[in-house]
């Protein structure tokens, strides 16, 4: 979901956007109009995280999964060698692509109990001779997160927030880069917020294509080329949105309220089940089965047909995922509950 006060506002300004005559949509990249929507876009996002100084901000295409060989074209550098802490499918998708450029090694890995927890993760089982560690602080399909950032030393850690960005507080300065695709929290799909420290910029391999390179896009302010306008714009309405509702602090608020309502549920329901280490559970998605293939069927259909859609688990996976990202009220998390205690009465 998108908030819908950012809907009605990008609804009132599509065909005239602060009264420039233009939709966003229209407009030159280059144009006075434009640059100050990107750069608005950068300072909020900077202010909602206080990224530090010496942290660059992109807006980039290609989705997430473009980062995952973005990262080791730009970091790899000499060392030649990753570590990669497997919890997901999307570590996964990091992992085979990093292998492409470099040797990769999976630090650790919970898929022996199908991903429902996160690795204990020490310092020293990182590789200090490794160009970088890799991390995926949510995962999406299986509904798990990090509680904490593991301590990786002086190897810059990278992290896809792809997930759980802006949905509780984090200390950039843990990180040496981080990657996430706008579709969950920050906006609709097409831009990519990269996040990287400095000293990792200018080092790619020099296979590297131009448009891959994180050099080029600092130079020219994320306008190497033209970049996902209305995208950004629609993302810099939804920082806008979250700094008034009092920054990530609050938001983290609601949707640890939201979480403990859903995840309490589960707990107390004879029916539904909660898949996950109850210590790693996502904030962001939900994953939950019911007893037989048959009642999870039942379930996803009826929901459907009352209007809680998309409440299928990923294919991979099955049973259900109730993804309750930023932008889903407080209120749809009630009615949610509402709909599976009825759902459990009537199928005891
Ligand atoms: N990483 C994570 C954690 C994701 O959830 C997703 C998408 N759901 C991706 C990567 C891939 O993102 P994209 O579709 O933007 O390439």
């Amino acid at each position: 979901m998108l908030p819908e006060p950012v809907l009605r506002k990008a609804a009132e300004e599509m065909l005239d956007c602060q009264g420039s005559g233009q939709s966003v949509m229209e407009m030159s990249h280059r144009s006075p109009e434009y640059e100050a929507i990107i750069q608005g876009a950068e300072a909020l996002l900077r202010d909602l995280m206080s990224i530090p100084a010496n942290y660059k901000v992109l807006f980039l295409q290609g989705g997430a999964s473009t980062q995952f060989a973005m990262v080791p074209l730009n970091l790899l550098g000499k060392k030649a060698k990753v570590d990669i802490v497997v919890t997901g499918a999307w570590a996964k998708k990091a992992m085979s692509e990093a292998k492409l450029y470099g040797s990769v090694r999976a630090v650790a890995s919970s898929e022996d109990r199908k991903f429902t927890y996160i690795p204990r993760l020490s310092p020293d089982m990182f590789d200090q001779d490794a160009a970088y560690a890799h991390i995926t602080t949510n995962n999406t399909i299986f509904g798990t997160r990090y509680r904490e950032i593991p301590d990786t030393g002086a190897l810059p850690l990278v992290a896809d927030m792809s997930s759980n960005i802006l949905s509780e507080e984090f200390d950039v300065t843990k990180f040496g880069l981080i990657y996430a695709g706008a579709q969950k929290n920050i906006g609709p799909a097409g831009v990519t917020v990269v996040i990287i420290r400095e000293d990792l910029v200018g080092n790619a391999l020099p296979i590297t294509p131009t448009m891959l390179d994180y050099k080029i896009h600092v130079e020219n302010g994320s306008m190497y080329n033209t970049p996902p306008c209305y995208a950004i714009y629609i993302a810099k309405l939804v920082f806008e949105w979250l700094k008034d509702l009092g920054g990530v602090s609050a938001i983290q608020q609601i949707n640890e309220q939201k979480a403990q309502l859903l995840y309490g549920f589960l707990d107390h329901s004879k029916l539904f089940k909660g898949t996950v280490d109850p210590e790693f559970r996502s904030l962001m998605n939900v994953t939950f089965v019911l007893p037989t293939d048959e009642l999870n069927k039942a379930f996803v259909k009826t929901a459907t047909a009352s209007g809680f859609v998309n409440l299928k688990g990923h294919r991979s996976v099955g049973g259900m995922r109730a993804s309750i990202y930023n932008g889903m009220p407080l209120d749809g998390v009630r009615q949610l509950v509402a709909f599976m205690d009825a759902f459990e009465r009537q199928n005891a």
